[in-house]
This record gives C-alpha cells, structure tokens and sequence, in this order.
C-alpha cells in the first residue's frame, strides 16, 4: 500500500514521537505490513520539483494513494484563503492540497490532536483559522466536511493524541493494510478503538492512592494526582498506563497529570493544566461512568478508611513507610 505523509499547522511532535516505533523499528514496521512510504516532509530524500511531480501523479490517479496521513492542524486564514500556509515550491494554500489529495485517499488518517480536532494550534484566539480534518473541537465539520468519506467508505480516521503514541499510527496501519478498518473500530470521535476504549487511569501505579483518595500536594510527591493536581486520567482515552512509551514510561508515571491529550478541545480546560477545580472541595471533572453522589460518598468513606501508609506516602517523594511484612496465614 502506498503512504503519503503531510505535515500542515503542528510542531512534528508527532512525526518525532513516529520516530520511537521500536521493536521493530519504524520502517520494519511499515515494510512487513506492505506499506511503501511515497513521501514524507522530514524522513523521505526527495524534494522540489520530484515530489511535485510525486504529488501531480497522484492526484491524476496514475499513482495510487491508499493511505493519507495529516499531522497538524489545517490553516483555513485568512478569510478561508488558507494563504497562511502554502506548500512550499507552490503558490497553492496546504488546504487545497489536503482536500484534493483527500478525494483521492482510499484511507484518511488525522495524525495527532492537532489534524483530528484542531489541538493546540487552534488554541486561543486561533488567528490562523486552524482546525481539524474533520472535527473542530468536539464539533463535526473540520476542512473536508462532516460528508467526507475516503475511498473505503470512512470516515476520517482520528489517530489522536499530542503527540500520538507511535504503536497507534503503526497498530492501526498495520490494521488497515491487513483487513481494512470499519466504522465499528472507530469510536464516537472516530479515533481507533484499539487504544480509545482504554483510560490513561488503567494501570497507572497511583491507583492504590487513588483508591483511598490519598492525594499529592506537589507533582514529585507519589500519590494521586486527580484531587490537587488536575489529573484526567480517569476520562482519558489512551493506554498510556498498560502501553507505555519508549517502552516503560507515561505522564502519571513521570509525575505529570495526565491532561487528556487525545480529547477534542483539551488544549483549553479553562483551568491551569496542573490543577483541579473543585467545588466544596469536590472536583468538577468526575471520573468517567461515576454519578457524583457516589464519588462523594466513595471518596468520603475512602479518606476515612485510608492506611496510614498509604496517606504519608502520597505526600512524599519516596516510599516512607513500607508495606507492613504479615504472614498470610495461608499455610
Ligand atoms: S498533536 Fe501535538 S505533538 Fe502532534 S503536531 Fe500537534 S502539537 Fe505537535
Ligand atoms: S494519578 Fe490520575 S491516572 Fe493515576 S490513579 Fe490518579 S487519577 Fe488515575
């Protein structure tokens, strides 16, 4: 299968993080699924006039594009000339291109938050009009229009995330090329379901805290970092916490609160990323599937029963009280 990459209004955070594909190797990777990368901005030799060449053969269909990935937001200013962001060697916006080759993909793929639903680029005032492919924020529409489907008969495929785990874009291209994806693998905001219908909350190694809603006070202390610290990982969609990156880390276990990266709009929570808004001391943001009467009677129940262990750890950065040694009383 034929890959063409592009890379619009983002930082190529997500191209570097593509980078770490490891075990095997990025282009193992690609190579054993049968995917031929045609080009890619930063990984591929060819530029200039050859890729114009590439791209005018493809878009006449003598060159076939099965799969179109997008990294970074789409510019549409100003006053939807998309002038802000011309492919460079043309005097043709980057949008244009998008929505022609995009009539041409038999799979679309939004690479990161930032092509899916617009991310960080479209934060703020958002002066360059940015948005997604198909999404702007949570609403539908984006550049190629709720209607758009590509060849398979897809919608734009989210593979969401900022940066995007590198196991997302290679697991759902190696998906893609060995059976084709259907709309029942993609979630409510089309992102693949092989990672989307995880939480970042699965397998974090704070959930003992969580459990007993003992709380860190600063990001280096070890416990929980939803009550104080802004952590959304229980509304997270990712596997950060079961997955990994670089084979062995993820924000919470870095200390970091999970900030929901794969979510439309959570570039602006309207609250500093490090905190939690509360109300009477009761978070706003509720864990996903949990009615707020029994997160307050859980958690209350929760602090009281808490171990001391547990309540001294988790506002240290290091174990200061050890498990207690007791036999099992099994034998
Ligand atoms: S999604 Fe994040 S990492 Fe990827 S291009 Fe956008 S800002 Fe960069
Ligand atoms: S730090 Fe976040 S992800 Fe980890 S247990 Fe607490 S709420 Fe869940």
């Amino acid at each position: 299968m034929n890959l063409l990459w592009l890379q619009s209004g983002g930082c190529g955070g997500c191209t570097l993080s593509l980078l770490g594909a490891e075990a095997p190797g990025l282009f193992e990777t690609l190579g054993g699924a049968g995917i031929r990368v045609l080009w890619h901005p930063s990984l591929s030799e060819a530029s200039g006039g050859e890729v114009l060449d590439l791209l005018a053969r493809v878009e006449t269909g003598e060159v076939a594009l099965d799969l179109l990935c997008i990294e970074g937001a789409l510019l549409r200013g100003p006053n939807g000339t998309g002038a802000f962001h011309r492919f460079a060697g043309t005097r043709t916006p980057m949008i244009d291109w998008v929505r022609r080759l995009a009539a041409r993909a038999h799979y679309c793929l939004a690479i990161g938050t930032c092509a899916a639903f617009g991310g960080v680029t479209a934060g703020g005032s958002n002066p360059t009009d940015a948005c997604g492919l198909q999404f702007e924020g949570t609403y539908r529409g984006g550049l190629l229009g709720t209607d758009y489907r590509s060849g398979a008969g897809l919608p734009v495929i989210n593979v969401a995330g900022c940066p995007t785990h590198p196991d997302w874009v290679t697991e759902t291209l190696m998906a893609i090329a060995l059976e084709g994806l259907t709309t029942q693998d993609l979630d409510a905001y089309a992102r693949p379901r092989m990672y989307a219908d995880q939480l970042v909350h699965h397998g974090c190694p704070r959930n003992e805290f969580y459990e007993y809603k003992a709380s860190a006070r600063t990001p280096s202390d070890l416990g929980c970092l939803m009550e104080h610290l802004g952590c959304l990982g229980t509304q997270a969609h990712a596997d950060c916490n079961t997955r990994l990156w670089n084979g062995s880390g993820s924000c919470t276990r870095g200390g970091y609160a999970c900030i929901n990266c794969t979510s439309p709009e959570f570039e602006e929570p309207g609250h500093a990323f490090a905190e939690t808004p509360s109300l009477a001391g009761i978070p706003i943001g509720l864990p996903t599937d949990m009615p707020k009467a029994w997160f307050v009677a859980l958690s209350s129940l929760a602090k009281a029963a808490t171990p001391e262990r547990l309540r001294k750890n988790a506002v240290s950065d290091h174990v200061a009280v050890p498990p207690t040694i007791r036999p099992t009383k099994l034998r």
